[in-house]
Order: C-alpha cells, then structure tokens, then sequence
C-alpha cells in the first residue's frame, strides 16, 4: 500500500518536473504568460502584455485585472504602476486621457475604461501654482480605450 503512494508521489514529482523544464523552454522562445487567463503571448509583442515588474497581464485582462491589483499595491508603488500602466496603454492601444469635466466618448465607441491619478499634477490639482490644466484641476484621468475599428 505504501509503495503505491510512493509510485505516485514519484510520477508526481517527474510530472512537477518536467512542467517546470516546459515553462522554462517557453521562456527560451520568447513566449511569457498572462497572470490573469493563463493564455500565452510572444514577449516580443509589447502591445500584448503588460509587465508591472512583478505580474504579467495580457491586454484583455487588464480591465478585470488592475482593480484588484491596484487594491492590493501600496499607494506609491500603485501610483508608479498606474502610470506605466496609462503609458502603456496611450502607446500601444490609442487610449486617450481625458479630464474628468470633459464629456466622454459614447459607450459604444469605448472598449473600456479606467480612472486614473493624473500624472502631470500627481494628483493633486495643482501644476506650477495654478489648476492642472490636463486634468482640469481634478487631479484624475479617464483613461478611456477608444474601440478598435478592426475588431
Ligand atoms: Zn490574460
Ligand atoms: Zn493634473
């Protein structure tokens, strides 16, 4: 009876083993995996994942993803993040910024979007003495990801 349990710990370990010799093949060619669907992506697609230094998420997660992770990450770290994440966004998916006193697209034109600390006033309204003028003096951002025509 226990060297059945034993055969079996035994194929589990080879069965840990060889997933874990797999994973590292695949980040050998180039292909890293989404923390969130668990879907796998070529790392060389910068438009296709986004790294916060410790996860990885693909860009059909991110709208379910960054609340929960914005929830769990320290306020200065979760600015940081929240800003390479706009970034991100503006440079590989068209999003614009816009100030929350500003009417924002139709729903249907959206694909989604996030709010976001401005990142030229930091949040706080106030840029050179005066109200922040891209952000209106609101010190937040809609992030809005526009619909994309080829989909
Ligand atoms: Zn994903
Ligand atoms: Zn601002």
């Amino acid at each position: 009876m226990d060297t059945d349990a034993e055969e079996i710990k035994k194929r589990l370990a080879q069965a840990e083993q060889e997933l874990q010799q797999m994973r590292e093949g695949l980040a050998l060619m180039g292909v890293k995996r989404c923390e969130n669907c668990k879907r796998f992506y070529r790392s060389a697609d910068a438009a296709a994942l986004f790294d916060d230094g410790t996860e990885v998420v693909c860009y059909v997660c991110i709208h379910e993803w960054w609340p929960r992770r914005g929830g769990e990450l320290e306020a200065k770290d979760r600015e940081t993040t929240e800003h390479k994440l706009m970034r991100w966004l503006v440079a590989h998916h068209n999003a614009q910024l816009i100030p929350p006193s500003h009417k924002l697209p139709d729903e249907q034109a959206q694909e989604f979007r996030l709010a976001a600390e401005c990142d030229q006033c930091e949040g706080t309204g106030t840029l050179l003495g005066g109200h922040c003028r891209y952000c209106g003096g609101a010190g937040t951002m809609w992030v809005v990801i526009p619909k994309s025509q080829a989909q």
